[in-house]
């Protein structure tokens, strides 16, 4: 069943009679278009692709599975004549004047009906192509730390070394790094979404890498959290308590698991340790077209995994002013468990 097929099925499920796709990573994933300005509309009996004069031609080598019409520049009135019944839109992403146009544009016979998050939901199963494309943008990824590392840490910036590896990303095929690599030593780790700084970093600290790539769209995150040398005690502790909590949250990853139950699993360990409190984001998240997409896998999310499902698996604990701890695999869903895509060691390693 083709992906569009899929989405048809779903509109039917929320009597939705035409549904409008407007979301540029959701137009992409429907129908293959990778320019700016496109749209998809469903219908039961049609899938249009509706772009103007400057995509047509790259919408022609494209678009797979729907029909191409050029419209306007301004779209909004070109999908307005060939939407129809109870019309879902994405009201998640459309702008509120674009919204406006649209309405007015439309006939009387025409209801716009909020339906975000039906390609989203799709999305987060993904096909054999998909999954091939991950786990090569994590292999690419794990390749280019792998030879950062050999340079060494403590004694370089942060920023050096981010950007280093950003670098590194591109040389080796990424078409970018899939988020702003964060190079987080001491003190600096404790902050979940650390920016690298121009601080030179010590021996002796826990330095915490998260870092991913892009390739053919779809992205890779992973952290590793490194020594730059002996480390104090606590230090230790927290790294262990962390890898422990980590695997075994590992270890409860498989289709048909509640994904609160999941996130459980590493808190519980880490709450009876005393630290729940400096575990404050949740175990995971999708990943795919988008770094961050569903299924998210938190105390407060609903719902159970899925075999096809590409996570992240990331708890984490963090001492303000001191250090913090990350360790995030990137895991696809299996019927009985998860295969790992993530290659690099979890023990905890020293880098000088
Ligand atoms: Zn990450
Ligand atoms: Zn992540």
């Amino acid at each position: 069943v083709t992906r569009p097929d899929r989405l048809v099925e779903l509109m039917g499920g929320k009597g939705l009679d035409s549904l409008l796709v407007t979301n540029l990573v959701n137009v992409r994933w429907l129908c293959g278009f990778t320019g700016t300005n496109g749209a998809c509309i469903l219908t039961p009996e049609d899938r249009l692709f509706v772009t103007d004069f400057r995509y047509v031609e790259r919408a022609g080598e494209e678009v797979e599975g729907f029909e191409v019409v050029k419209g306007e520049r301004d779209l909004l009135a070109d999908l307005a004549a060939r939407l129809r019944g109870r019309a879902g839109f994405d009201d998640a992403h459309m702008s509120v004047r674009a919204h406006g146009k649209l309405s007015e544009a439309l006939g009387g016979s025409t209801e716009l009906v909020p339906a975000a998050g039906l390609v989203e939901q799709l999305r987060e199963v993904k096909d054999e192509g998909e999954l091939g494309a991950i786990r090569a943008a994590a292999a690419l990824a794990d390749g280019a730390l792998r030879s950062v590392l050999e340079r060494g840490l403590a004694g370089r910036t942060e920023l050096t070394v981010a950007r280093e590896l950003e670098r590194e990303l591109r040389e080796r095929g990424a078409q970018d790094p899939a988020f702003p690599a964060i190079v987080a030593a001491g003190a600096n780790g404790a902050l979940p979404h650390a920016e690298p700084h121009d601080v030179e970093i010590g021996a002796g600290q826990l330095v915490v890498v998260d870092w991913g790539a892009r390739l053919d769209g779809y992205c890779s995150d992973c952290t590793r959290t490194f020594a730059t040398g002996e480390l104090p005690g606590e230090a230790v502790e927290v790294y262990e308590l962390v890898l422990g909590a980590q695997e075994a949250a590992l270890e409860a990853v498989r289709a048909d698991a509640d994904v609160s139950a999941v996130d459980g699993v590493a808190r519980e360990r880490i709450e009876a340790a005393g630290h729940g409190e400096r575990f404050g984001h949740g175990l995971g998240h999708g990943v795919g077209l988008e770094v961050h997409e569903g299924p998210r896998v938190a105390k407060t999310a609903e719902g159970r995994l899925a075999a096809g499902n590409v996570i992240t698996v990331e708890p984490g604990v963090y001492l303000p002013g001191e250090l913090g701890v990350r360790i995030e695999d990137l895991v696809t869903v299996t019927e009985d468990g998860a295969e790992v895509f993530s290659s690099l060691p979890k023990g905890l390693t020293t880098i000088d």
